[in-house]
């Protein structure tokens, strides 16, 4: 069933839990995650980013990604990540999206308030949540769901955009938001080297906005980091750039394999190492199967 972001965070909040957001730029990637999802009866958020538009764009895929949704045993949220404009919020709205992230994050503090505000105004008269980003989360450089205006950002400058405890809450007050996108150790794509994450600036930001709190650059960390994220306020966790590389590792070895190729057999392989990846993730994140606590 299609839910809306805010109804299901609240659930991860009372059960000090996260929800994973998987970016569904592909039939491949949303049918993935919405099998998994069913097999392990988690919710999930299904999310198209703007800078995939280009893969598939927002008018066909999102059609596709309402549907499966509406379809599901399990509740989904489909969401717009990363969207740069208001412009491209309304025609997510418009398309049957039950949550909406605007990235106002690289323009000044005050344009970022005011373009936040408008989103918010607009999706919240049509049911819809809004995330926001305040603070910088940076890029690797290698694959991932890039930011709408920090793409030129490396690993390198990470900590100078850090998320500002004192600032969040200010900026959640005035802008009404119904989950935060903070910035405090973890990088868009592949990471080149450990991720150091600042748990202590996560517990405050959390404490002063008192909001659910999303992790981007949420893939290939290990167990012990996304409990330690959850347990201090993380209820939205964004997982692509490692089960994007298993769809890809799966497909290469399979073409180091074998001899007659045909693209409907990458499909379904890409399918199946993504459904292994995302597994483990949803299995963390939700407390069940192998993961579960004793
Ligand atoms: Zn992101």
């Amino acid at each position: 069933m299609l839910v809306t972001l805010k109804e299901i965070l609240a659930k991860a909040e009372a059960g000090n839990f996260a929800v994973g957001a998987f970016n569904s730029p592909t039939l491949e990637s949303a049918r993935a995650a919405i099998e998994t999802a069913e097999e392990l009866q988690v919710p999930i958020i299904l999310s198209h980013a703007e800078v995939h538009f280009e893969v598939t764009p927002l008018e066909v895929m999102g059609p596709i990604l309402v549907e499966l949704a509406k379809n599901a045993s399990v509740p989904v949220v489909v969401h717009l990540d990363h969207g740069s404009s208001l412009e491209t919020v309304k025609k997510a709205i418009d398309t049957g999206f039950s949550s909406v992230m605007i990235d106002a994050s690289h323009m000044s503090y005050e344009d970022n308030v005011n373009t936040v505000i408008e989103v918010v105004d607009y999706a919240h008269s049509h049911n819809v949540s809004v995330e926001a980003e305040l603070g910088m989360i940076t890029s690797s450089g290698i694959g991932g769901e890039e930011t709408a205006g920090g793409e030129e950002l490396t690993e390198g400058d990470a900590e100078d955009y850090y998320t500002d405890p004192e600032v969040a809450k200010d900026f959640v007050q005035r802008t009404r938001i119904d989950a935060l996108a903070a910035s405090f150790g973890t990088v868009h794509g592949i990471y080149i080297k450990e991720p150091q994450l600042d748990i202590k600036r996560l517990k405050l930001i959390s404490e002063n906005t008192k909001i659910p709190i999303v992790m981007h650059g949420g893939s290939g960390l290990s167990e012990e980091e996304y409990l330690a994220v959850i347990n201090s306020g993380v209820r939205k966790i964004n997982y692509y750039s490692y089960a994007a590389k298993a769809g890809a590792n799966a497909i290469k070895e399979y073409i180091e394999q074998n001899k007659d190729l045909f693209y409907h057999d990458f499909a379904v392989i890409a399918k199946d190492a993504i459904k292994k990846d995302v597994k483990r993730a949803m299995e963390i994140f939700s407390n069940k199967g192998q993961y579960a606590k004793k």
